[in-house]
């Protein structure tokens, strides 16, 4: 890796600002509800306290739209990552200024310390150099462990590496970055990219970045009705962007000029609304009628993407095919995932609800990597910058 990692870096007794992912969903009553992201950036923390450093951690939390907001305080977190480590965590009210300075002063090294929510400050979502000085202020080495925000230029993402004194990834930056970017920079061939979810407008360029790189382009999910529809077939109430129909065929031709499969679903499942128990039926594409919506692939489809993926050697996965959060439409995604699971691939799964989608249905060892970033993790299959990582010192 062309950039500096933790591992070159000496941080005993160091105060080591580290901006971690703790974006977690959490219940009414404070608790949080899945680890899962404070989990990855443990062997980062438990790395840094072994190592002696003074462990300055922060994090954004929800969307206070820059100001203060009572109920997205990050204390329901400390407590957790405190219950995680056995110990206790230091929380301070604000993120940067003299309350922070003054719990560092008093911190020894190996203890591990909060600050507040880093988009009460307006400074943070505008990559403001002052805030980002501040930021830099608690730092003698600054650490980016949060690969899920990675791609977006915020001032504790981005802007603090300028100031600081040394910038380096963390072991999940890393870890996400030395294991996608080889494998779709220089993918194994045949290379099959599936786009899938309801993102539809954000991903057309997914689909457009993929041609060139990926022999195929299997497209499902919300995603695949513009298409459907685009093409002439009537897709009722499904989920669809009107106004990304023309982009839709023009990707349909670009695809044909350069030598890229897109594939298409065949046939869908309708149902007649957007429920769990809702009537449903699988129908050809040229068969929806009038009232029903598509919310997952069809058998049909599930054989033909079945069929492409069983020669693919790298796959890239990011969007469910179908609504899988309830099980009449889950067939689809689990499939898939299945196959996944099966074929001599590497494979990697991207998104937030596509890697929720494949730990659902408990295939997460089947897969090669399951990305903790959704928009990050886009940028790296697409081959596009990522700016808090390209913000790092070089080696
Ligand atoms: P990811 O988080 O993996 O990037 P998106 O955020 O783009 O994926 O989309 C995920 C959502 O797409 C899921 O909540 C799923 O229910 C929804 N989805 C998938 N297929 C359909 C469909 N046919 N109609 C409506 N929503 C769908
Ligand atoms: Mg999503």
């Amino acid at each position: 890796m062309d950039k500096k990692t933790l591992k070159d870096v000496n941080v005993k007794d160091k105060n080591v600002l580290v901006r971690v992912d703790f974006n977690v969903p959490v219940d009414d009553d404070g608790n949080v509800t899945d680890d899962t992201r404070i989990e990855a950036a443990l062997p980062t923390i438990k790395h840094l306290k072994a190592e002696d450093a003074k462990v300055i951690l922060m994090a954004h939390f929800g969307r206070p739209g820059g100001e203060v907001q009572e109920d997205l305080r990050l204390d329901p977190v400390a407590k957790e990552l405190a219950n995680i480590l056995g110990e206790e965590v230091i929380k301070t009210d604000t993120t940067v200024g003299d309350e922070p300075q003054e719990a560092i002063a008093k911190m020894e090294a190996g203890d591990v310390l909060l600050v507040e929510n880093t988009r009460f400050n307006a400074g943070e979502k505008s990559n403001d150099p002052e805030f980002s000085k501040q930021l830099a202020e608690l730092a003698d080495v600054y650490v980016n462990d949060a690969f899920g925000a990675a791609h977006r230029a915020h001032a504790s993402t981005a802007g603090v590496a300028e100031y600081a004194p040394e910038a380096v990834a963390g072991f999940l930056m890393q870890n996400e970055i030395e294991t996608m970017k080889p494998a779709v920079e220089k993918p194994e061939q045949p290379y099959v990219a599936i786009v899938g979810g309801a993102k539809i407008s954000d991903k057309m360029s997914t689909v457009e970045n993929l041609m060139g790189k990926a022999k195929t382009i299997l497209i499902g999910g919300g995603m695949a009705n513009t298409f459907i529809k685009a093409q002439g077939h009537e897709v009722g109430d499904s989920l669809l962007e009107e106004d990304q129909m023309d982009l839709a065929n023009e990707l349909v031709e670009k695809a044909k000029a350069k030598g890229v499969e897109l594939v298409l679903p065949i046939d869908v499942v309708v149902a007649d609304e957007f429920a769990a128990d809702a009537n449903n039926k699988a129908v050809d594409i040229d068969e929806i009628e009038a009232g029903w919506q598509a919310l997952d692939i069809g058998p049909k489809t599930i054989e033909k993407f079945a069929d492409v993926l069983a020669d693919a050697k790298t796959v890239t996965w990011n969007g469910p095919l179908g609504v899988f959060e309830m099980d009449a439409f889950a067939k689809g995604t689990n499939e898939v995932a299945k196959v996944l699971g099966e074929i001599d691939a590497f494979t990697i799964v991207g998104g937030g609800e596509s890697a929720a989608a494949v730990k659902k249905a408990g295939l997460e060892d089947a897969v090669t990597h399951i990305s903790t970033g959704g928009g990050a993790s886009l940028r790296v299959i697409e081959g596009k910058p990522l700016p808090a990582f390209d913000a790092l010192n070089d080696k």
